[in-house]
């Protein structure tokens, strides 16, 4: 038995895969290569079928050694003519090989007894590795090899390389691959007439992914353009968008509140004590959101407008609404800061107009909160605004019909789930949500507005207990972001969801200029901060990270803000990051916001929600490692009044063509949707989405880039799929998203 090709460094021949790979006892002991299999994600059958080669390596040919030029990878077939141990600098076997033509070395500089046996003289060598010319005639430094007779046939299919880990080598992974490629189940699942046109079946297609035809060229398999490759992208974005659709039709048969506001009601109250009117943008997605929450299923939308257009009022106009007929409503926010501002705005719009508010954060402890929680599940407090402390176990609300989630990207897709289940679960269970009655949702609902909606929800705890109807009432949801989603990521991630969009600024600002710095011209910078500071004026100036690293060379925050007050003598400069407590942090807005403090150094604490007018400069400093969509929404804090506002990028070079396109791509436009394209176009999507939603949540093989004439397909299938053979559906989902189900939905 030959030994498997194995890289000759490779210390031991790799052991066989378990077989079969995935059932095993809890606890039993797996052998290294298996557990970094586990590691990986290789545990069923079908994960190791749907594990596709990177590239491919071609063994189907022999070449004869005297026609091998240098740097040529080939392969070659001889018999050993010399064997030799030789103790130059350091120990190194050295391997003269012979076939009919000429002859050829291998080195080897890492070496074990077993490939002194593999090697001995006289024995018939396969060898495959770059040709280089040596000391002692061409060569090849530590080449694969394996001992064959003279009839081992070659291999008819180019050899796959895998996506591996240090612990799993290629050839044992090239094993169990193909053991789990013969026994997934790869059946055809989908009915004729639903696979584009030309893809060949999914077996047939993973046949030749892992294991093509010598004649096939590489490129068209590594390029992902083979018909092959695109069957499997295509079956993968139908999956993707048969489980969006079912996770959509699921949602239509919960029930939630029927939230509608009549003539005199509370929003429209709010709305006429507002000190400006509403955008036309404005008003269209309030509308939209208005008639979505007025329907018994629950609304699942999304209110995207670029930073400033003016969304808190839109989502204080729906809270309006849901509280007029006496239904609680959620706010929640990424950051205490961000939190912060929506609830001083919100208890400024809405107090005046009778409202109490509850404020739940994770630095508000203690008495302070038990005291809000109670109210909350009474039913005191109508409006709740925090960051994801309201979602914490012990916040029971009396009768939650509406939960808002600003900046909704920033959470983690694990938070959204836990704000799903939060609200999944609430809503089923009746007695302890003492959720309304259906007669009290009727009569809300009816009677418009409810001028006493403490009253009513007091009704609400105590009939909610015995109501039927009353359990399974789900809250609408309303998400909001400044990060606008691009359409081709809209229509996979994001397709169950429904999108408002504000296009539109409130009247009365004008567009930032933004400009790129480089470093060394700092100086000029800070001149151009006392000039504005002159003028009465404030400046932010944004550091990336908090404390000096000895890997990263970074400014921190403490050291700009002791060189800028040093620079700007009699400029009161404030300085807030992460790390300072919440009571410190809202001391220093609280200056800043009052206009004493004129310059604020800050981290990226200040990336959302802030909103001083008066702020007319933003130096970004380290601009290069910031992500577009921060650089925008940081650029966001300024031009927020009538003054001509200037976003200066302080860059660090040399910088990388893409770096150098991205930051470009700041300077030259304002409008976050054409930032947002540029960042798809200029990083691709994975990284668009935030490192923590990439990975697993994403798709493996399609591209949206690329492949959006499939996902067009996919989209096109999908809903009939579902209709006309939903077993197959199903069966589809389950062979692609089984384990990463959830995740999608979040
Ligand atoms: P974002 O969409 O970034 O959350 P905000 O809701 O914070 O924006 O609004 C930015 C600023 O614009 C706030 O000061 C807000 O009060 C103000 N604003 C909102 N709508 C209008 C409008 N229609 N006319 C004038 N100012 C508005
Ligand atoms: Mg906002």
């Amino acid at each position: 038995m030959p030994t498997p090709l194995a890289p000759a460094d490779d210390p031991k021949a790799p052991p066989e895969p378990p077989r079969p790979a995935p059932l095993r006892a809890p606890g039993a002991k797996l052998s290294g290569p298996a557990r970094a299999m586990h590691k990986l994600g290789l545990v069923r059958d079908i994960d190791l079928a749907l594990h596709l080669p990177m590239r491919y390596v071609d063994e189907t040919r022999i070449t004869p050694m005297a026609s091998l030029r240098d740097f040529d990878t080939a392969q070659v077939q001889g018999v050993v003519q010399e064997c030799r141990v030789e103790a130059r600098t350091r120990r190194q076997l050295i391997v003269r090989l012979a076939d009919d033509s000429g002859e050829l070395l291998l080195r080897l500089l890492h070496f074990y007894p077993s490939h002194q046996k593999t090697l001995a003289v006289g024995q018939t060598v396969r060898a495959r590795g770059e040709v280089r010319g040596g000391f002692l005639g061409r060569e090849m430094v530590h080449p694969e090899f394996r001992a064959v007779s003279a009839e081992t046939p070659l291999p008819q299919a180019l050899t796959p390389v895998y996506p591996s880990s240090a612990q799993l080598p290629q050839a044992y992974l090239r094993k169990a691959v193909l053991s789990a490629l013969a026994r997934a189940p790869l059946h055809e699942l989908l009915p004729p007439g639903t696979v584009p046109p030309g893809l060949p079946p999914l077996r047939d297609a993973l046949q030749l992914l892992h294991h093509p035809p010598r004649e096939l060229d590489p490129e068209t398999l590594e390029d992902h353009s083979h018909p092959a490759w695109q069957r499997l992208k295509f079956d993968e974005l139908l999956a993707q968008q048969l489980s969006q659709a079912q996770a959509q039709a699921t949602r239509a048969t919960l029930a939630a509140p029927m939230l509608r506001a009549g003539p005199d009601a509370l929003a429209a109250r709010l709305l006429a004590a507002l000190p400006f009117t509403l955008t036309a943008a404005q008003q269209r997605v309030v509308a939209e959101i208005t008639a979505d929450i007025g329907r018994p299923q629950p609304m699942h939308r999304l209110l995207q407008g670029d930073v400033g257009s003016g969304k808190t009022v839109v989502a204080a106009l729906a809270a309006a609404v849901a509280m007029g007929t006496g239904w609680q409503c959620a706010l929640m926010a990424p950051t205490e800061i961000l939190a912060e501002q929506h609830f001083r705005k919100l208890v400024g719009w809405l107090e005046p107009l009778g409202i109490r508010t509850a404020w739940l954060t994770g630095s508000r402890k203690g008495k302070a909160r038990q005291a809000m929680v109670a109210q909350v599940a009474s039913g005191e407090a109508m409006l709740v605004v925090g960051t994801h402390a309201v979602i914490q176990d012990d916040v029971v609300f009396a009768r939650l019909g509406l939960a808002i989630v600003d900046e909704q990207h920033r959470f983690g897709v694990a938070q959204r789930l836990a704000l799903r289940a939060k609200l999944g679960a609430q809503s089923g269970d009746g007695a302890k949500l003492g959720a309304q009655s259906g007669d009290g949702a009727k009569a809300g609902a009816e009677s418009g507005d409810g001028a006493k909606p403490g009253a009513l929800s007091g009704d609400g705890a105590k009939l909610g207990a015995q109501s039927n109807e009353a359990r399974g009432l789900e809250p609408h949801l309303l998400m909001m972001s400044a990060t606008p989603i691009p359409r081709t990521l809209a229509m996979s991630y994001y397709a169950d969801l429904d999108v408002s969009t504000i296009d539109e600024l409130p009247p009365g600002r004008t567009p930032i200029v933004t400009k790129l710095f480089a470093d060394g011209r700092r100086n000029a910078v800070v001149a151009r901060i006392a000039a504005e500071v002159a003028q009465g004026r404030q400046v932010y100036w944004v550091c990336p990270l908090v404390e000096e690293s000895e890997h990263v060379d970074l400014q921190n925050a403490t050291a700009t803000h002791a060189e800028l007050g040093a620079a700007l003598p009699g400029t009161v400069v404030g300085l807030l990051h992460g790390r300072m407590k919440s009571a410190e942090k809202a001391a220093v807005m609280a200056l800043f916001t009052a206009g004493e403090m004129k310059l604020l150094v800050a981290t990226t604490v200040i990336e959302v929600g802030v909103d001083v007018p008066n702020a007319s400069l933003m130096v970004i400093e380290h601009a290069e490692r910031f992500g577009l969509a921060q650089l925008h929404q940081l650029r966001g804090r300024v031009g927020r009044g009538a003054v001509a506002s200037v976003c200066v990028l302080l860059y660090t070079g040399p910088l990388s063509p893409t770096g150098k396109a991205r930051l470009q791509a700041m300077a030259e436009t304002n409008d976050g949707f054409e930032v947002a394209r540029r960042d798809l176009e200029i990083r691709g999507p994975g990284e668009f989405m935030g490192a923590r939603q990439s990975g697993d949540a994403l798709l493996r093989f399609a591209d949206l880039a690329e492949d959006s004439a499939l996902l067009q397909q996919a989209r096109a299938v999908a809903p009939r799929l579902l209709r006309e053979d939903p077993a197959a559906a199903a069966a589809h989902v389950q062979r692609w998203l089984a384990s990463k189900a959830e995740y999608l939905k979040a």
